[in-house]
């Protein structure tokens, strides 16, 4: 359920966000990370089989996207892990996996600590119908999720952990332990500036013990700077995704998302509202990209590049408003960076207002792009040579 969760956050791989619960106390299964086959069969050995080997790329479901394998042998773990490494989990690549002690289980819970926008106020969740189908009983059977708002001037009083752990209905014999999980839960919450902490399952043991098999803790991007051990995980986080790694060289604010409409935009707000269009009108964003101010050809040219290499994407829009950089300037930018291709990649959307917007129109190139006069229209385009491209 983390995805609710705005875009400036910092996601941390569910092996640092073990690291992070385990130091503060939470129980986690004993794991190691690898890279390949051998790496993976020599922590398999340190740990003993059964073991669970876990991709680590930062998308939600990876268990039904067959990310997560359970092996009892060297053959079974060679196996899925010639499978698992490399392959590609939602349009990432998976470069490592967490190799990490079976748990055997008689339930998985849920339990998350997150900011309800909607009171103001943080809350803490719990549910005993916790696993791979928690987004759908969110959805269609709300109640079995109980929820206790915090009041972050107090903290969670031990009381509030014991009331939602109870409402959920969690088994008495691990009530205490689960209470204990969650305020733990909610002070790292707090003291790192999460934005999201989650645990998905917590599992309960047949010997009443709880563990915590996956772990999810976001950070608030603007609190980085007071975060120091974090922002450094984080920068291991952005090495596994390519793209994420590219942005930054390039310097553009870009947080990738798992739809197939990229969207490119100058300024975040006019990016935001294009992305709630595209969901409006039925489409699903591939991406955040604020190019920012200016928009020299070679700004436009490294912003395509970053759409066009996500395999997820099947059209791009161009939301820009003229204001110190003019619509003409961006039109040539636009025209010049696709001329240097032999066939454009992916039907391109263009919306331009502002300064000098009527001459940006008359400039840009119609062989190369989909020019629409209302941002409306161009999202809608947009979702539809997108729909064209998947069928
Ligand atoms: P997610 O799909 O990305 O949320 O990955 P999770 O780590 O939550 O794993 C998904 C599911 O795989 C869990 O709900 C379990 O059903 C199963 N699973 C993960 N780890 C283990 C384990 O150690 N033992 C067993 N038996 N199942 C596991
Ligand atoms: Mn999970």
């Amino acid at each position: 359920m983390a995805e609710v969760s705005d875009e400036f956050t910092m996601k941390l791989h569910e092996y640092q966000a073990k690291q992070v619960f385990a130091d503060a106390g939470i129980p986690t299964p004993d794991s190691a990370l690898a890279s390949d086959v051998d790496g993976v069969l020599e922590a398999a050995a340190d740990i003993g089989y059964p073991v669970a080997i876990k991709a680590q790329v930062q998308v939600g479901g990876r268990g039904k996207a067959g990310g997560i394998e359970l092996v009892e042998s060297d053959e079974e773990a060679r196996e899925a892990a010639e499978r698992i490494i490399g392959m590609d989990l939602k349009g990432i690549r998976v470069e490592r996996v967490l190799v990490e002690e079976a748990v055997d289980f008689t339930n998985e819970l849920y339990v998350g600590v997150t900011m309800d926008r909607g009171e103001g106020k943080p809350v803490a969740m719990v549910s005993t119908k916790g696993g791979v189908n928690i987004e759908e009983v969110a959805e269609e059977d709300p109640d079995a999720i109980a929820r206790e708002h915090i009041d972050p001037s107090f903290g969670m009083q031990p009381y509030q952990a014991r009331k939602v752990v109870f409402d959920a209905g969690v088994d008495r014999a691990v009530a205490t332990d689960v209470a204990g999980v969650l305020s733990t839960l909610y002070d790292l919450w707090t003291s790192k500036d999460g934005s999201d902490a989650e645990i998905n399952p917590l599992m309960v043991t047949a010997d009443d013990e709880v563990v915590a098999a996956d772990a999810v803790m976001n950070i608030d991007e603007d609190a980085l700077f007071r975060q120091p051990e974090i922002a450094e995980m984080g920068e291991e986080a952005a090495g596994g995704d390519e793209l994420e790694q590219k942005a930054d060289e390039y310097g553009f604010d870009y947080v990738r998302l798992d739809g197939s409409v990229g969207i490119i935009g100058n300024g975040a707000g006019l990016v935001m509202t294009t992305l709630d269009l595209v969901d409006y009108y039925g489409g699903s964003p591939a991406n955040f990209l604020d190019v920012g101010g200016g928009a020299k050809a070679e700004r436009i040219t490294n912003a395509l590049d970053m759409v066009f290499s996500d395999d997820n994407v099947d059209s791009v829009v161009f939301n820009i408003f003229g204001g110190i950089t003019r619509g003409d300037e961006v039109a040539k930018g636009i025209n010049e960076a696709l001329e240097a291709f032999d066939e454009i990649p992916k039907p391109v959307v263009v919306r331009l207002a502002g300064t000098n917007w009527e001459e940006g129109m008359e400039i840009l190139n119609e062989d190369l792009v989909t020019v629409e006069q209302t941002l409306e229209d161009a999202v809608q385009r947009s979702v539809e040579y997108a729909e064209e491209g998947e069928a």
